[in-house]
């Protein structure tokens, strides 16, 4: 059975439920005006699917504050600070680790203000770590830091909400990043998908413009036209999705 067929099967079931799965689409790395930024959010505004745009604060341009400014569908979210990696040589990479957590908070509000200050109302108080890793010990003083929510990679814990954060994970991230840094094939990431869809959990689609090869784009834009139009899937908007339960 192709991929495709799985997908669209599991999704039939799920609305023959009368249900949908909500699902989400996350890009990383954004900040500095290109031609895959272009082409990113030309997509999301062709597929009418909103997307929450990681933004690094220290690789904000102006060109790519103004394209991203000007779009309909993208909310911004934060990714750390300068994606620097602090790791000890060695040990896997992270920027939200490795040194003193009061500099990392520091450096995370200050990272903040500037997306605050250029993107208003489009900004979402939501912490993308770089990486998808960050020091455990930070998690709990991010709220008090100014932070609504929290995004990494993966089944969430049950505990988070406890912590004050709203916690919207991503699922699937169709790059082979141990090997050729390219598309895996619509074959694994439609398995992939197909595994990790869960009517409890918003599950998101995680993509990187600047890693993005062709088979990569025509990948996405076949899976946000078929979520779009899919009874059984619903495609959510970040402030949907981190808004507090009341
Ligand atoms: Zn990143």
């Amino acid at each position: 059975m192709s991929g495709w067929r799985r997908l669209t099967e599991a999704l039939d079931a799920v609305a023959d439920r009368g249900e949908a799965i909500r699902l989400w689409w996350r890009d990383d790395d954004a900040g500095r005006d290109c031609p895959a930024l272009d082409r990113l959010l030309d997509l999301a505004e062709l597929c009418g699917a909103p997307i929450a745009l990681a933004v690094v604060s220290a690789w904000l341009d102006e060109d790519a504050q103004g394209r991203i400014a000007a779009s309909a569908q993208a909310t911004v979210l934060q990714h750390g600070f300068a994606h620097a990696d602090h790791a000890p040589p060695g040990a896997k990479k992270i920027e939200l680790g490795g040194r003193d957590g009061a500099v990392i908070l520091a450096e995370l509000a200050r990272g903040r203000d500037i997306l605050r200050d250029a993107f208003g109302a489009t900004f979402l108080a939501v912490l993308v770590p770089p990486w998808n890793r960050l020091d455990a010990a930070l998690i709990d003083q991010l709220a008090a830091c100014g932070f609504v929510g929290l995004s990494t990679f993966g089944r969430r814990a049950a505990a988070d909400e406890a912590l004050g954060l709203v916690r919207v994970n991503a699922h699937l991230d169709p790059v082979d990043w141990h090997g050729s840094r390219l598309f895996v094939g619509e074959v694994a990431a439609l398995t992939r998908l197909c595994e990790v869809l869960d009517p409890e959990e918003p599950i998101g689609i995680l993509s990187h413009h600047l890693a993005m090869d062709e088979a990569g784009w025509r990948f996405f834009e076949d899976l946000l036209g078929l979520l779009r139009s899919h009874p059984g899937a619903q495609l959510c908007a970040a402030p949907a999705l981190f808004a507090r339960p009341r």
